[in-house]
């Protein structure tokens, strides 16, 4: 079997465009325009660029950029008091704290004063609670963006068997919960699973969100699986993900390539995020 290749690249500038349609039919109705709040705490150049590309993306989509910038010896309570500012400001839909903040804070302290309504990134521990419970919230944007890429697929997930490598609260976890509510049969596994091979191999959804380069090989592939690598490593070879792409190529039905698989869904899913957050507050 050769699989067919997940084209990120393009379902995620379907789901731009189709916000970008959706934020011009909200504010032509009467809404105030969504504006999406990036916060930047320091001058990390990953991190900053990270947060240009998401802003760049708001302003085409047409949402507004309402990003702010504070220097890096900033104090907790200056950061605290600014997310509480944005917290309250009716112009505000979405606030984003881009992580990892400086050394002398404490990011989850930070994250947690952001409300559910606006948490953007879906990673606060109230939004956590509302995709345990299947309740109304806004969900993390990379594991969204995973289930969109399904969904685009017409992958079956209902009674389907998922194993997802990696429990991490921003990937592994959450997507774990989307599949659930999905009625998929889903299994966790981690750095402490034994026998990892036979664990996979009986996947029809296999995701990998581990952050070790090509950890999963043709061992761990069910003939016929659908494979969903969320893994960016970098590596002498270049950006390679958790999955041995050539083996899942060979073996599954359905393949994303790194880059150009999940990496291109996550800041189309933000966006898809601030316009849930501009109507959940508008009710
Ligand atoms: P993390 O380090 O927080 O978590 C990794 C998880 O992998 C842990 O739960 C750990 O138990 C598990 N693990 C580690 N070694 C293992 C092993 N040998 N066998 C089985 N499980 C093992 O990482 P994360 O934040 O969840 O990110 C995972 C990967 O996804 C990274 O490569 C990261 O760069 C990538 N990522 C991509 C996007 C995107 O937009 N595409 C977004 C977030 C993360």
């Amino acid at each position: 079997m050769t699989a067919e290749i997940i084209d990120g690249k393009a379902v995620g500038a379907e789901v731009r465009a189709q916000v970008a349609t959706d934020v011009a039919a909200w504010v032509a109705s009467g809404n105030r325009q969504p504006g999406l709040a990036t916060v930047l705490v320091g001058d990390d150049p990953a991190s900053a660029v990270y947060v240009a590309n998401k802003r760049k993306a708001c302003v085409e989509a047409g949402i507004a950029d309402l990003h702010q910038h504070l220097p890096a010896d900033s104090s907790q309570e200056t950061v605290a008091e600014l997310l509480l500012t944005l917290a309250a400001d009716p112009a505000v839909s979405g606030i984003l704290l881009q992580l990892p903040v400086p050394k002398q804070m404490r990011g989850s302290d930070l994250t947690a004063l952001i409300p559910a309504e606006k948490d953007v990134d879906g990673l606060t521990p109230v939004s956590a609670g509302l995709l345990a419970q299947g309740a109304t919230g806004l969900r993390p944007c990379t594991p969204s963006g995973v289930m969109e890429l399904l969904d685009h697929y017409a992958v079956q997930i209902e009674g389907a068997g998922a194993v997802v490598v990696g429990r991490s609260d921003l990937v592994g976890k959450p997507v774990a919960q989307m599949l659930l509510q999905r009625s998929a049969t889903v299994t966790i596994a981690h750095s402490r699973t034994r026998d990892l091979e036979a664990v996979c191999s009986r996947a029809d959804i296999l995701i990998a969100a581990v952050g070790v380069p090509r950890l999963l090989g043709a061992a761990h592939i069910k003939p016929g699986a659908v494979v969903i690598d969320v893994g960016i490593n970098r590596t002498d070879a270049g950006l390679v993900g958790d999955v041995d792409f050539d083996a899942a190529l060979e073996l599954a039905s359905l393949v994303t390539p790194v880059p150009g698989g999940v990496g291109p869904m996550t800041i189309a899913m933000l966006l898809k995020n601030t316009l849930i957050a501009a109507k959940l507050q508008a009710k």
